[in-house]
Protein backbone atom coordinates (compact mmCIF):
# COMPACT_ATOMS: atom_id res chain seq x y z
CA UNK A 1 0.00 0.00 0.00
CA UNK A 2 1.25 3.40 -0.05
CA UNK A 3 -1.22 6.12 -0.71
CA UNK A 4 1.44 9.42 0.39
CA UNK A 5 4.26 11.55 -1.34
CA UNK A 6 7.60 10.82 -0.79
CA UNK A 7 10.61 12.33 -1.00
CA UNK A 8 14.18 11.65 -0.85
CA UNK A 9 16.65 12.05 2.79
CA UNK A 10 20.37 11.91 2.52
CA UNK A 11 22.00 12.36 6.16
CA UNK A 12 25.18 13.73 5.18
CA UNK A 13 28.77 12.71 6.33
CA UNK A 14 29.15 14.94 9.53
CA UNK A 15 25.49 13.73 10.98
CA UNK A 16 26.75 9.86 9.91
CA UNK A 17 30.00 10.52 11.96
CA UNK A 18 28.43 11.69 14.69
CA UNK A 19 26.13 8.46 15.39
CA UNK A 20 23.04 10.92 14.72
CA UNK A 21 21.09 8.77 12.40
CA UNK A 22 18.45 6.89 14.73
CA UNK A 23 17.78 10.68 16.31
CA UNK A 24 17.68 12.29 12.75
CA UNK A 25 15.11 9.34 11.91
CA UNK A 26 12.98 9.27 15.36
CA UNK A 27 12.07 13.42 14.29
CA UNK A 28 10.41 11.90 11.20
CA UNK A 29 8.43 9.79 12.46
CA UNK A 30 7.10 11.86 15.23
CA UNK A 31 6.09 14.09 12.52
CA UNK A 32 3.99 10.80 10.28
CA UNK A 33 6.89 10.65 7.63
CA UNK A 34 7.03 6.49 7.40
CA UNK A 35 11.16 5.61 6.21
CA UNK A 36 10.22 3.34 3.17
CA UNK A 37 13.88 2.26 2.90
CA UNK A 38 17.12 3.33 3.53
CA UNK A 39 21.07 2.23 2.83
CA UNK A 40 24.27 3.35 4.05
CA UNK A 41 26.86 4.09 1.52
CA UNK A 42 29.88 6.00 0.62
CA UNK A 43 29.56 8.20 -2.33
CA UNK A 44 32.69 8.87 -4.70
CA UNK A 45 33.27 12.38 -6.20
CA UNK A 46 32.04 11.77 -9.82
CA UNK A 47 28.85 10.34 -7.89
CA UNK A 48 28.31 13.37 -5.49
CA UNK A 49 28.63 15.50 -9.05
CA UNK A 50 26.28 13.65 -10.58
CA UNK A 51 23.60 14.03 -7.65
CA UNK A 52 24.37 17.66 -6.94
CA UNK A 53 24.41 18.35 -10.94
CA UNK A 54 21.61 21.29 -10.28
CA UNK A 55 24.51 23.55 -8.49
CA UNK A 56 27.11 22.88 -11.31
CA UNK A 57 27.23 26.39 -11.84
CA UNK A 58 27.79 27.69 -8.49
CA UNK A 59 30.80 28.39 -6.87
CA UNK A 60 30.83 26.18 -3.79
CA UNK A 61 29.82 23.52 -6.33
CA UNK A 62 33.51 21.82 -6.05
CA UNK A 63 33.38 21.57 -2.39
CA UNK A 64 29.99 20.25 -2.14
CA UNK A 65 30.43 17.58 -4.25
CA UNK A 66 34.05 16.98 -2.36
CA UNK A 67 31.83 17.32 0.96
CA UNK A 68 29.00 14.40 0.26
CA UNK A 69 31.84 11.93 -1.13
CA UNK A 70 34.05 12.52 2.37
CA UNK A 71 32.28 9.59 4.05
CA UNK A 72 29.45 7.24 4.15
CA UNK A 73 26.31 8.87 4.40
CA UNK A 74 22.84 7.38 4.81
CA UNK A 75 19.63 8.08 2.02
CA UNK A 76 16.37 6.78 2.90
CA UNK A 77 13.01 7.36 1.23
CA UNK A 78 10.47 8.98 3.67
CA UNK A 79 7.15 8.79 3.23
CA UNK A 80 4.08 11.07 4.07
CA UNK A 81 1.37 13.59 3.84
CA UNK A 82 3.41 16.72 1.97
CA UNK A 83 6.42 14.60 2.24
CA UNK A 84 8.81 17.03 0.09
CA UNK A 85 7.07 19.84 2.16
CA UNK A 86 7.32 18.20 5.31
CA UNK A 87 10.65 17.46 5.34
CA UNK A 88 11.89 20.31 4.13
CA UNK A 89 10.24 22.09 7.26
CA UNK A 90 11.75 19.67 9.63
CA UNK A 91 15.20 20.25 8.27
CA UNK A 92 15.53 24.11 8.50
CA UNK A 93 17.09 26.68 6.85
CA UNK A 94 20.12 25.41 4.73
CA UNK A 95 22.44 27.53 6.87
CA UNK A 96 22.25 26.44 10.62
CA UNK A 97 22.85 29.64 11.96
CA UNK A 98 18.84 30.91 10.25
CA UNK A 99 17.78 27.54 10.93
CA UNK A 100 14.33 27.88 13.31
CA UNK A 101 15.00 25.96 16.87
CA UNK A 102 13.59 22.91 16.86
CA UNK A 103 14.66 21.93 13.43
CA UNK A 104 17.64 19.18 12.23
CA UNK A 105 20.12 22.06 11.04
CA UNK A 106 19.10 24.18 14.41
CA UNK A 107 19.90 20.89 16.28
CA UNK A 108 22.64 18.92 14.77
CA UNK A 109 23.89 21.14 11.92
CA UNK A 110 27.55 22.59 12.13
CA UNK A 111 28.13 25.54 9.36
CA UNK A 112 26.61 25.60 5.57
CA UNK A 113 28.31 23.21 4.33
CA UNK A 114 28.10 20.54 7.41
CA UNK A 115 24.36 20.98 8.08
CA UNK A 116 23.54 17.37 8.38
CA UNK A 117 21.06 16.65 5.84
CA UNK A 118 19.71 17.07 2.43
CA UNK A 119 16.11 17.05 1.54
CA UNK A 120 14.60 17.07 -1.98
CA UNK A 121 13.15 20.31 -3.17
CA UNK A 122 10.25 19.39 -5.31
CA UNK A 123 7.86 16.20 -5.93
CA UNK A 124 9.69 16.33 -9.42
CA UNK A 125 13.06 16.31 -7.87
CA UNK A 126 12.20 13.69 -5.08
CA UNK A 127 11.39 11.11 -7.87
CA UNK A 128 14.95 12.01 -9.89
CA UNK A 129 16.58 11.71 -6.73
CA UNK A 130 14.63 8.18 -5.23
CA UNK A 131 15.85 6.75 -8.54
CA UNK A 132 19.10 7.97 -8.31
CA UNK A 133 19.58 6.02 -5.13
CA UNK A 134 17.05 3.11 -5.09
CA UNK A 135 15.82 3.00 -8.98
CA UNK A 136 12.32 2.52 -7.91
P1 LIG B 1 19.42 22.91 0.62
O1 LIG B 1 20.32 21.76 1.03
O2 LIG B 1 18.85 23.62 1.82
O3 LIG B 1 18.37 22.49 -0.37
P2 LIG B 1 20.79 24.18 -1.62
O4 LIG B 1 20.07 23.20 -2.49
O5 LIG B 1 20.68 25.62 -1.95
O6 LIG B 1 20.34 24.01 -0.09
O7 LIG B 1 22.34 23.83 -1.59
C1 LIG B 1 22.77 22.49 -1.52
C2 LIG B 1 23.85 22.38 -0.48
O8 LIG B 1 24.96 23.16 -0.89
C3 LIG B 1 23.45 22.94 0.90
O9 LIG B 1 22.80 21.99 1.71
C4 LIG B 1 24.78 23.33 1.47
O10 LIG B 1 25.42 22.23 2.11
C5 LIG B 1 25.58 23.73 0.26
N1 LIG B 1 25.60 25.19 0.12
C6 LIG B 1 24.57 25.97 -0.21
N2 LIG B 1 24.93 27.27 -0.25
C7 LIG B 1 26.24 27.30 0.08
C8 LIG B 1 27.21 28.33 0.23
N3 LIG B 1 26.88 29.61 0.03
N4 LIG B 1 28.45 27.97 0.60
C9 LIG B 1 28.79 26.68 0.81
N5 LIG B 1 27.93 25.65 0.69
C10 LIG B 1 26.67 25.95 0.33
MG1 LIG C 1 18.56 21.81 -2.32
Amino acid sequence: MSNGERTLSIIKPDAVERNLSEKIKSIFLKNNLLVLDTKKLHLSKDEAAEFYKVHQSKPFYDQLCNYLSSGPIEVMILEGENAVLKNRELMGATDPKNAKDGTIRKLYGVSIDKNSVHGSDSVDNAKIEINFFFNK
